[in-house]
């Protein structure tokens, strides 16, 4: 993935690709605490390739830094430039946008001071995460033997490097079990998210979600939810069980990169029909023509990567 053409952002410069490098004794590597975001851009027609709510995303990443205590050395508005502009200078109709800030390598110790903050932004094509027939269909997920944070160990609400061990962890397995997907319960045992999804499921044609308390506060959560809403459906935040998602109607992941994604099975039991359900379709269509730019609604969540 190093070795292609290209170019990142790497601190306030465009370099090439290939010359993206940092050294082995680089503290975040060996520690784990930097902070980063999942953005994608999409190709919007006329508007070109447009980033899908491109403050929301730079605003949480200011959030994750402010959580775990790291100076982020650029702006709100440095932040989007340089989204931007990776994916002008890269060429992309679409894709995937990786921006991190992570800490160099002036120093080993876990006291962090005098480190610096370094930040990177960089754009890639990534089609789709799941293919059509999970789409469609739906994926196989299921409970995770590893328990998602807790909100007082690692904090939840920072989209930290560290925490994706745990993310990891959970996906090998499921993937070891023949699933595509985990399911992590939060420390008490009740539902919390996927690996790198939020969960929804609809019951009695009422939306239900868990409430943020140990999960990521999803960009797509939050747009499924105001999309639901404005069609009329009720969407409910509550603790879930496992066995509430068994009995559920429909069930699907929501994420930057997993999109709206119907859940087929949990842990052996299918659920509704055992395919993508009627609402889930009807949001997973909303999502894909919005993001787009093919619906009239939420203009204001696409942002141009050309200059007006
Ligand atoms: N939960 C976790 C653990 C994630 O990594 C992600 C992906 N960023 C999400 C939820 C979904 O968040 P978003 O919709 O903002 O991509």
């Amino acid at each position: 993935f190093a070795d292609r053409d290209g170019v990142i952002w790497f601190d306030g410069e465009l370099v090439p690709w290939r010359d993206a490098r940092v050294h082995v004794l680089t503290h975040t590597l060996h520690y784990g605490m930097g902070v980063f975001e999942g953005v994608r851009a999409y190709d919007a027609g006329d508007n070109g390739a447009c980033i899908f709510r491109l403050q929301e995303h730079t605003q949480r990443l200011q959030r994750s830094a402010k959580i775990m205590n790291m100076p982020l050395p650029y702006s709100e508005e440095e932040l989007n430039e340089a989204q931007r502009m990776v994916v002008r200078e890269n060429g992309l109709k679409e894709g995937y946008l990786r921006p991190m800030a992570f800490y160099g390598s002036e120093g080993m110790g876990l006291r962090a001071d005098a480190l610096k903050t370094h930040v990177i932004v960089a754009a890639w094509e990534w089609p789709s995460y799941m293919s059509p027939e999970a789409i469609e269909l739906g994926i196989k997920v299921n409970t995770s033997s590893y328990t998602r944070h807790h909100v007082n160990i690692s904090m939840t609400k920072a989209k930290a490097n560290g925490q994706y061990i745990n993310s990891m962890l959970a996906l090998q397995e499921a993937i070891r079990n023949g699933c595509d997907e985990a399911l992590l319960l939060d420390p008490e045992g009740y539902v919390a998210e996927g690996s790198g999804e939020n969960v929804f499921v609809v019951s009695n044609g009422v939306i239900y979600t868990p409430e943020l308390t140990s999960c990521l506060d999803g960009i797509t959560r939050q747009t499924v939810i105001r999309l639901a809403e404005e069609c009329g459906y009720q969407v409910r935040e509550k603790r879930i069980t496992r066995d509430e998602v068994y009995v559920a109607d429909e069930a699907f992941f929501t994420g930057t990169a997993a999109e709206v994604l119907p859940i087929r099975s949990l842990d052996g039991r299918t659920i509704g029909e055992g395919r993508r359900g009627p609402i889930t379709t009807r949001l997973q269509s909303m999502y894909f023509d919005v993001v787009r730019g093919r619906s009239e609604h939420h203009l204001e969540w696409l942002t141009p990567v050309e200059d007006e």
